[in-house]
């Protein structure tokens, strides 16, 4: 630091005296020219006069030829000891009369007549005057003066070079007390980052002394700082939330574990239970409505999970409808009654007579409102209270879930919608989720132009989460119902091609008690050899099966003629977005994907059976 001040104020320094030095020179020789020009007109003009002078009374002398009388006017010249020789010529340029100083050095005159003039040196001056009387020239008159402009002008040299010396001291003294001036800010800007650098304060500035360019030096330094400052807040909040995201998808990964493998342990405990369950129907029937509940948990986490990745990259598409959202949120209602009834909540449910319509996706509308039924059975203590109500606004309806349950905390209100959040108390730690179901809610909400929002006084003081959402006018009379089928359906030809034995043996049998004829085969070569042998109604392909993949099988039945028309389903682990087109291109009818719904795909089945089943003109149609 003091290197880099020491260095600033010595550059100032030789500027500030080179400068000073420079122009004291300047003055001086401009005061030493001028000097030596006054000196020198002032002597010739006084010498000039005096030979002036002298020449009007030599003139009587010369012409009467009165040497005696031209010595005497000359010796006049005593009263001016500066004069030191003095002589007279006359026409013919003979010395006619003289006088010198006793100590002059120059009494030899001319020989021939000298220009008239005046000649300055540097230690004597000369004039040389004609005498003239009614314009003849009777002689000349050559004065001859000492004067010391050498010596004077050395006097005077050193009188300047001592005011130079004596200036340049006078700015240095100047200097010293106003260098702090400059050197002060800039020693703190320097000091200021020194310290920023060593310490990674960013929260230092410089004072502002001035608002010269100094002052805006500084200035720009401080408001460089300003953005360092926030550069580093936001990247240190950025660095946190990351952070926090990896440690919320650390706590999300061991609870996605701990949830998936909930439902498993009752899932094992229930095939034992089948087991030994022997003829006895009521045994059987506990295990399998509690093994079907525990499937539909893990259903729901895997589709939970494969919502949240179609959602957060906006891949979800709602199938929108004009639909009472009185009537859905009775029905949500009434899916959601199993999980309310095990918890021995008391449930009230509040309408309006009227319908209220909105344009939703009546099965996301559903999905938001059971999750929200949920949480409020899951969160409240068992033998709690848990109110829904349809409040028609102006414009908008209101849809509330009311529970007497933990509540939440003010400050985690926001927190609980981000995804993988889960607010950390003992008492819900045994209910824990995956932390994703309102992250789901509220997307598919704000998609349907709504916003859900949280209510709650506090820790214990229950919670209420409400969707709102805008209502639209009341649709148009609706169609009459299509006329009921009533040909009675018959049974089909089913091939199933899945590699996991296991899968395609269980479904096999499903089909076949519900009247199918049934073939399975573990391979897509095979699958295809067997739908040449003897043509299907129906597959139900996989798409990851071994030599021949189902999308390849269905795109080679869709090329013959004998299996053009058969039904193609595809069943497969993967339900993304892409992975429907990819299934739609290879040219099947329906895509279920695993765990499927045995009765969705006996259901498909049915239509099935029902177009083959009706007279061919209506099937041509349909
Ligand atoms: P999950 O319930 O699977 O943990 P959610 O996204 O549905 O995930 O909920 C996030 C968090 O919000 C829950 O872990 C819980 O702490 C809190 N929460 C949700 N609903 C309620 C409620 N009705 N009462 C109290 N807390 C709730």
């Amino acid at each position: 630091m003091t290197t880099l001040l020491g260095s600033v104020r010595r550059k100032m320094l030789v500027v500030v005296m080179s400068a000073t030095g420079a122009a004291l020179l300047l003055c001086a020789a401009a005061l030493f020219a001028y000097e030596v020009r006054s000196v020198r007109q002032a002597g010739l003009e006084d010498l000039q006069s005096q030979a002036d002078l002298l020449a009007q009374s030599l003139a009587p002398a010369l012409a009467f030829d009165d040497a005696r009388a031209a010595r005497e006017a000359l010796g006049a010249l005593r009263v001016r000891p500066q004069i030191e020789s003095a002589a007279v010529l006359n026409a013919r340029g003979d010395v006619f009369a003289e006088y010198a100083l006793p100590e002059a050095t120059r009494v030899h005159w001319p020989a021939a007549l000298p220009p008239e003039g005046v000649r300055f040196g540097l230690q004597d001056a000369e004039v040389v005057h004609r005498i003239r009387q009614a314009g003849e020239t009777l002689g000349t008159l050559v004065l001859r003066s000492r004067h010391d402009l050498a010596g004077r002008a050395l006097d005077y040299l050193w009188l300047l070079t001592l005011a130079i010396v004596a200036g340049q001291l006078f700015a240095a003294l100047i200097f010293r007390k106003l260098h702090p001036l400059i050197t002060r800010p800039i020693l703190a800007v320097a000091e200021v980052s020194r310290r920023v650098i060593a310490d990674r304060d960013y929260t230092l500035r410089v004072p502002v002394t001035s608002n010269d360019e100094v002052g805006v030096l500084v200035d720009a330094f401080n408001r460089m700082l300003d953005d360092l400052s926030r550069e580093m807040r936001e990247r240190g909040a950025a660095e946190e939330a990351l952070r926090a995201a990896d440690r919320r998808k650390d706590e999300f990964l061991a609870t996605l574990a701990h949830e998936l493998r909930n439902p498993l342990a009752p899932l094992a405990n229930g095939l034992k239970l089948l087991d030994r369950a022997g003829d006895d129907p009521k045994v059987r029937q506990t295990a399998q409505a509690m093994m079907q509940r525990q499937l539909a948990q893990l259903v729901r986490l895997i589709d939970d999970l494969l919502d949240v990745s179609r959602i957060t990259r906006g891949k979800v598409e709602l199938r929108r409808e004009i639909i009472d959202v009185a009537a859905l949120a009775a029905r949500a209602l009434e899916a959601a009654e199993p999980m309310l009834r095990q918890r021995t909540h008391a449930v009230s449910f509040e309408r309006p007579d009227e319908p209220v319509w909105v344009d939703a996706d009546p099965a996301r509308l559903t999905q938001v409102l059971v999750n929200l039924l949920h949480n409020a059975a899951r969160y409240t203590e068992p033998g709690g209270r848990i109110a829904l109500a349809v409040q028609p606004l102006d414009g908008r309806v209101r849809l509330a879930v009311r529970d007497n349950g933990i509540g939440i905390d003010a400050r985690q209100q926001a927190a609980i919608f981000d995804m993988f959040v889960q607010v950390d108390t003992s008492l819900e730690r045994g209910a824990a989720g995956l932390g994703i179901g309102l992250t789901i809610a509220r997307e598919l909400v704000a998609m349907h132009g709504g916003r859900l929002g949280v209510d709650s006084a506090g820790l214990g003081k229950g919670s209420t989460f409400s969707v709102e959402l805008p209502t639209v006018a009341a649709p148009a009379a609706a169609a009459p119902p299509a006329p009921v089928q009533t040909a009675a359906p018959k049974p089909l030809d089913v091939l199933i091609a899945d590699d996991n034995a296991d899968f395609a043996g269980s479904l096999g049998e499903i089909l076949r008690l519900a009247g199918h004829r049934v073939r399975v085969v573990h391979d897509g070569a095979a699958a295809l050899q067997e739908a040449q042998r003897s043509p299907p109604d129906a597959a139900f392909l996989d798409i990851g099966i071994p030599s021949v993949n189902g999308y390849r099988i269905a795109e080679s039945l869709r090329t013959r003629p004998q299996t053009r028309d058969m039904l193609l389903i595809a069943v497969t682990g993967w339900g993304q977005e892409a992975d429907r087109r990819r299934v739609k291109e290879a040219g099947f009818d329906h895509h279920l994907v695993k765990p499927i719904d045995t009765d969705q795909a006996l259901g498909l089945l049915a239509q099935r059976e029902r177009a083959a089943s009706r007279p061919k003109a209506h099937a041509a149609r349909g």
